[in-house]
């Protein structure tokens, strides 16, 4: 018999070719300046096979190694950083409604931001995309970026080059890499949305803790649509052999039967309930607007719910009721309860949360102990994301 750890374990092996070299990378990434004693200890190596790894990546002047005040009786601490450089990276976050692409450094920092409205047909969306990531090159003195990392609201190809299928625009088989590099030097890796942001809240949550990488999250990423992102072993996990980049599109599960109807051509999926999207809709009782009634946009539904509006609280806490009721289906499939909540969503987190929380309470992993649910940063869900994407692809290459 096979049991659930050693699933695990296979799951990430499966998942990339990732080793300890890129979660050191990552791990000085997210909590620098770093000691290497400290690196040693969170990721449970040997201090001299933190010093083997990085060595090269000192003499070549990638990362720095200085003194720095706080160490023990007063002494100075040697602390590792990534240099100033002058290397950058493009994210483009391709969303249903809106796309972000902005810039950054190796250090985090989002530079160059901007976004505009998603035109239906994706030939003008990448043309327009094209343009930005131009005006950013021309902005650098022609300078092109290391990678450009594409989050997108659907299934990849494989390779990471293209997108399967977004049903939320109706765009199929596209091949953004070749659409977007003119030159060999600059990379692109393709995304999907939700892993996308559960790599960036890996992260964030690597710089608040104390120890170790974030090995084992769920994260559940509500907007126009609802995807999960799987981080198993440290790694995020797409799906392995013809499924790869498929992994996660629990948005699609069946959640009422016979239920409201869905772009993926089903019926009652989990993103027609749960979405941040679906709160208009519900809100709306579920009928066009009459005469001059105008559908409000989720965040106007939440600042009614906080000014007292019964009906908004209402249509907020049946949607964190659906959430928790789809949570609780993943979290029993995939076998890890820890879930971080990310996307529009978390605007309404405080409407939403004890409904999510009862939802799983009811379900068989509510008589789990250490169950948890927690809300993520909005713009995880968004630009930060697509440009971990570009990010992590760089450093896995170093
Ligand atoms: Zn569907």
């Amino acid at each position: 018999m096979v049991r659930p750890a050693e699933i695990q374990i296979d799951l990430a092996r499966s998942a990339g070719t990732a080793t300890k070299g890129d979660q050191l990378l990552r791990l000085i990434r997210a909590s620098q300046p770093v000691t290497r004693t400290e690196l040693a200890e969170r990721l449970g190596v040997d201090k001299s096979t933190v010093t083997e790894t990085i060595k090269p990546l000192v003499s070549s002047g990638m990362l720095l190694e200085e003194a720095m005040n706080g160490g023990s009786q007063g002494r100075k601490r040697r602390v590792l950083s990534f240099a100033p450089s002058n290397d950058y990276f493009v994210g483009i976050n391709l969303g249903v409604r809106h796309t972000q692409v902005g810039a950054t450094s190796l250090n985090g920092d989002i530079v160059d931001e901007s976004d505009f409205e998603t035109p239906k047909s994706a030939d003008s969306a990448l043309r327009i995309v094209r343009e930005r990531i131009a005006a950013i090159t021309s902005s650098r003195n022609g300078r092109l970026p290391n990678v450009i990392g594409v989050s997108v609201p659907g299934m990849t190809d494989a390779n990471r080059t293209g997108l399967l299928f977004a049903p939320n625009l109706s765009w199929r088989n596209l091949d953004i890499a070749s659409s977007l590099t003119t030159n060999n030097e600059t990379k692109v890796v393709v995304e999907n949305d939700a892993t996308a942001a559960a790599m960036f809240e890996a992260r964030v949550r690597i710089r608040d803790s104390e120890t170790g990488l974030m090995s084992n999250f769920i994260l559940v990423r509500s907007g126009t649509g609802i995807g999960v992102g799987l981080v198993i072993g440290s790694e995020v996990y797409r799906g392995s052999g013809v499924g790869r980049g498929v992994a996660g599109e629990f948005g699609h599960m069946t959640i009422v039967a016979g239920g409201k109807p869905c772009v993926c051509g089903n019926r009652g999926c989990w993103e027609k309930y749960a979405s941040a999207a679906s709160a208009a809709s519900l809100y709306m009782g579920d009928r066009p607007p009459k005469g001059n009634e105008t559908v409000p946009k989720f965040v106007e539904i939440v600042a009614k719910a906080e000014n007292g509006e019964v009906r908004s609280q209402r249509t907020l806490e049946k949607i964190g009721e659906y959430l928790g009721i789809g949570i609780a289906n993943v979290i029993m499939g995939i076998g890890i309860p820890r879930v971080v909540i990310s996307g529009r969503l978390v605007y309404a987190w405080s409407f939403i949360e004890g409904p999510i929380r009862e939802a799983i309470g009811r379900s068989i992993v509510g008589k789990i102990d250490g169950w948890s649910v927690e809300a993520g940063e909005p713009v995880g869900s968004a630009i930060g994301g697509a440009l971990e994407v570009a990010v992590d692809e760089y450093l896995s290459t170093l």
